[in-house]
């Protein structure tokens, strides 16, 4: 950090992983701060549409892609999540075609996340998209392509076809917790 203190630092919820923090060597101080009049108030445009799910909370997602093909499939990724107890997102061009409202968006222009567990179901693994799941605690990556740049990040990965995979999981999940 260049210049002189103080210093001000702001973090994205979601942008780093609680549980991997590490104490530092700067020395905490608590001090009594007095704030002046504040002259700036913002008014309705400017305030943080209300989500209606926070994913930034979530412990388990199973995120869809283009992969998924039609708004009809996504039921199948529900089913999934359902199982796992886990909320459902979206890469960008699936909010975009309406297929899941957009507070279910990640990445550059949607939510940051932190879950324990990712799953990307035919997400191919675009930049702006990584971005908002890089720090997901275990990645799981289902695409056909072997060369999709989401296989570079996960820590678990199935090359196939997601529509033979998942009815699988969903299966084995339902039996692993009978
Ligand atoms: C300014 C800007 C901001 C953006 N912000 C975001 C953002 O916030 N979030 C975001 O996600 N994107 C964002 N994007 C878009 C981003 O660049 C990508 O276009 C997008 O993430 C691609 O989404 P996708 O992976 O679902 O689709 P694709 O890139 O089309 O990938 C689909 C994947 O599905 C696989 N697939 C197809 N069929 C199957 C199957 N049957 N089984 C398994 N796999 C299959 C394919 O192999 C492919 O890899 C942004 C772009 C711009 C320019």
């Amino acid at each position: 950090m260049n210049g002189d203190a103080p210093h001000f630092v702001t973090f994205q919820s979601g942008s780093f992983r609680g549980d991997a923090a590490e104490k530092g060597s700067a020395a905490v101080e608590t001090m009594d701060v007095t704030v002046g009049d504040i002259r700036m108030t913002p008014e309705a445009p400017f305030q943080e549409a209300k989500a209606s799910v926070d994913l930034t909370k979530s412990e388990i997602i199973v995120a869809v892609g283009r992969g998924i093909k039609s708004l009809e499939n996504i039921a199948l990724a529900q089913q999934l999540a359902d199982a796992l107890g886990a909320d459902l997102a979206a890469s960008r061009p699936i909010c975009d075609s309406d297929w899941l409202p957009i507070d279910r968006q990640i990445g550059s222009s949607g939510q940051t996340v932190a879950p324990k567990v990712y799953i990307a179901l035919g997400i191919s693994g675009a930049i702006q998209h990584i971005v908002g799941m890089k720090n997901a605690g275990t990645i799981v990556a289902i695409n056909k392509d072997s060369e999709a740049p989401i296989f570079d990040i996960a820590d678990y990965g199935i090359v196939g076809d997601l529509f033979e995979a998942v009815p699988v999981m969903i299966e084995e999940v339902k039996k692993a917790k009978a």
